[in-house]
């Protein structure tokens, strides 16, 4: 066996049917009775909903959290978090809702319950990525870690097929590219292939019926350890390219996410099939790219960056801002073959 070495963040993680009923018992284990409630203008009723729930514990809803977590917004919350004598945050959502639970703690270190309602991951993530003058930057720190994620399968109901399709795809990218980056390890690497696997099942069922119990389960499940995978290791060529495009074109996450990932993936199998072929095994392919491909057709994902609105003209531009300072990868970033991974993914053609 390889040499490893192997941090695990604490997250304190309460998963089931109804969990969110547990919202009051889990502030007070923060020692907190003051909560401020995020949201996103979507979701303001379901925090609405939650504040009078639990009130008195909960002071105030702040329901402006947005894509790539502005620091504007952030300093605004912040403001009201403050008026309110807030003394803790409860995150309902997804990972804009949850970005913006981040970067507050980051800035004043309050405890965070995030109660995650998309397959995104980034609740079990000490990773933000915030917006200031136009320009994403990551961080990492232990403050930017929430302190507890609530998983409640009935609260994803609600989310509509199609984004629960990229959104699951999203989560198998974090997996998957778990498996291979430099950090990987044998706890990271199972975590990885159970997230993978519990996904591939539930997807297509909840393609089938989106009220399936089960499979809002097994997703909810995948996905989290698929976070945890994401949140433990490093990233690599395919975290690189969703961020740039996605920075650089304001393409919606979890689609760039799940059109990228056959061809990321086809990219980098060359060099390392063997860490790979479970990936294959468990899609009966013969390479990880097609299974996944194949899977993601199935489901009826997004499969064409065109469709997001990328036309061939941004892919010069693309392949240059990803080969400038990239991540580590196990094949190198060869610009040619960065530009023609583009142009498969700008068709939707099927990786060989
Ligand atoms: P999102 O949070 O932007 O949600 C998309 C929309 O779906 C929002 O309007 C939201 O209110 C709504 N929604 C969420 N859950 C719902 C539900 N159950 N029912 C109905 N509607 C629901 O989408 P996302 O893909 O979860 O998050 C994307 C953001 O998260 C990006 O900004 C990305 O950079 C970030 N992210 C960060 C990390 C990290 O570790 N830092 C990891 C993954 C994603």
């Amino acid at each position: 066996m390889r040499e490893f070495q192997y941090v695990a963040n604490a997250t304190r993680v309460v998963f089931g049917e109804g969990a969110v009923s547990k919202v009051i018992d889990e502030v007070r284990r923060f020692g907190a009775s003051r909560a401020l409630i995020l949201s996103t203008p979507f979701q303001r009723t379901d925090a609405e909903a939650l504040a009078q729930q639990i009130a008195p514990l909960a002071v105030g809803v702040f329901a402006g959290a947005t894509m790539h977590t502005p620091v504007d917004v952030t300093k605004e919350a912040l403001l009201l978090f403050d008026a309110l004598s807030a003394d803790c945050i409860i995150a309902l959502g997804g990972g804009s809702t949850i970005g913006l639970g981040k970067a507050m703690a980051y800035r004043n270190d309050a405890p965070q319950l995030v109660v995650a309602t998309t397959y995104a991951g980034s609740e079990v993530t000490p990773i933000l990525g915030q917006t200031e003058n136009g320009i994403k930057t990551t961080v990492r720190a232990a403050s930017i870690l929430p302190e507890t994620v609530i998983y409640d399968p009935v609260l994803t109901y609600s989310l509509p097929v199609e984004m629960s399709i990229t959104s699951g795809l999203n989560a198998m990218a974090h997996a998957i590219e778990g498996l291979y980056v430099q950090e990987r390890n044998p706890i990271t690497s199972m975590m990885a292939l159970e997230g993978v696997s519990a996904l591939k099942s539930s997807l297509p069922a909840i393609v089938a019926n989106p009220g399936d119990r089960e499979a809002r389960s097994g997703a909810l499940y995948g996905s989290w350890l698929c976070g945890v995978v994401l949140g433990t290791v490093g990233m690599a060529l395919h975290h690189k390219l969703c961020h740039v495009l996605g920075g650089s074109f304001n393409l919606p996450h979890a689609d760039t996410h799940a059109i990228l990932l056959p061809h990321t993936v086809a990219y980098t199998e060359k060099a390392i099939p063997e860490l790979l072929a479970p990936v294959a095994s468990l899609f009966a392919a013969k390479t990880a790219a097609s299974g996944l491909y194949d899977f993601a057709a199935g489901l009826g994902a997004p499969l064409r960056l065109r469709d997001l609105g990328v036309s061939e003209s941004n892919l010069e531009h693309a392949t240059q801002i990803a080969t400038t300072n990239p991540y580590w990868n196990p094949r190198p970033l060869e610009p040619a073959a960065i530009r023609d991974l583009l142009q498969g993914a700008l068709e939707g053609v099927r990786p060989a």
